[in-house]
């Protein structure tokens, strides 16, 4: 209809709440020169609250890397804009605005079980006190009840683990960064733990983002799945994972797993063999 103009709206107001966390161009070279690594080129992802996003590829591939960026560890190269909540931040203000179990979580040995899960709190400045008070209902959710005392060194491996994902999950944050936190584990104990994660995730209501290497694991645990590419990383796809919730063992037998696992193993494959050449010269 000419001369009838349609009343367009002022702003589009967003319906569902902000993502949590928002990357966009997010790239990072380490070195300079003929030293020169790139190990992240152009990330794109956003993350919602509450969701729990997986993240494969190949070894080498940046993994690492976008997590210490994201926990304000390691600065991303300049033109990368990463918002929490919908605001911009800078890196020094990423320090401390999420919940980061790193690969390597080492325990500190001369603490006991329960100094090692207190520890963030108190480099926060709460007391030991206040500290102890929230630990103490979550050695038993955590499967360490009447292990408090004890020394990281007297612990199974499991349990040290719980240990370090209790500690991350004392320190309450929008965002919980888990990287491969189940690398080191039997894949029996790896079975009941990924559970048990799961459990506490819908306890909590945290929102988490997951490395591993274990494909399966990432299906299992995720709503979405992040499959990287070899160096520089890249992402070279994601897959709605549509799996009922709670989620059981026998999942992983359904013909949706397997479909999803299919598609997640070819890009995979593709990655590794060109992460192989580049280790190779070939
Ligand atoms: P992933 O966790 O996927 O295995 P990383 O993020 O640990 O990969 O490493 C990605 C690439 O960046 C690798 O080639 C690694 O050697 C390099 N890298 C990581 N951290 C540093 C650093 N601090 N200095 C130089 N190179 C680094
Ligand atoms: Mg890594």
């Amino acid at each position: 209809m000419p001369g009838r103009t349609i009343p367009q709206p002022v702003e589009a107001v967003p319906e569902t709440a902000p993502p949590i966390v928002e990357l966009a161009n997010v790239s990072k070279t380490f070195g300079q020169g003929r030293q020169e690594v790139s190990a992240l080129e152009h990330i794109r992802l956003a993350i919602g609250r509450g969701e729990f996003v997986t993240v494969v590829g190949p070894s080498g591939c940046g993994k690492s890397t976008l997590f210490n960026i994201l926990a304000g560890l390691t600065e991303a190269d300049p033109g990368a804009s990463i918002r929490y909540g919908g605001q911009p931040r800078a890196a020094k203000e990423l320090l401390g605005k999420v919940a980061f179990m790193p690969q390597r979580d080492l325990l500190l040995p001369w603490r006991r079980v329960v100094d090692n899960a207190i520890l963030p709190l108190q480099v926060e400045g709460m007391s030991r006190a206040e500290a102890l008070k929230r630990a103490a209902p979550m050695f038993p959710e955590f499967g360490l009840a009447g292990f408090e005392k004890h020394y990281p060194h007297q612990l199974s491996g499991g349990m040290r683990q719980r240990v370090a994902l209790m500690r991350t999950f004392l320190f309450e944050r929008d965002l919980t960064l888990l990287d491969e936190p189940f690398g080191a584990l039997d894949a029996l104990t790896r079975s009941l733990m990924q559970r048990w994660l799961l459990e506490v995730w819908q306890r909590h209501q945290r929102t988490i983002l997951f490395i591993t290497h274990d494909v399966d694991e990432a299906i299992f645990l995720g709503d979405r799945v992040v499959v990287m590419t070899a160096r520089p990383g890249r992402i070279k796809l994601v897959l709605d994972v549509k799996l009922p919730r709670p989620r059981d063992a026998e999942i992983v037998t359904s013909p949706e797993f397997i479909q999803i696992k299919r598609q997640v193993l070819a890009a995979i494959e593709e990655e590794s063999l060109k992460s192989f050449q580049q280790a190779t010269g070939g």
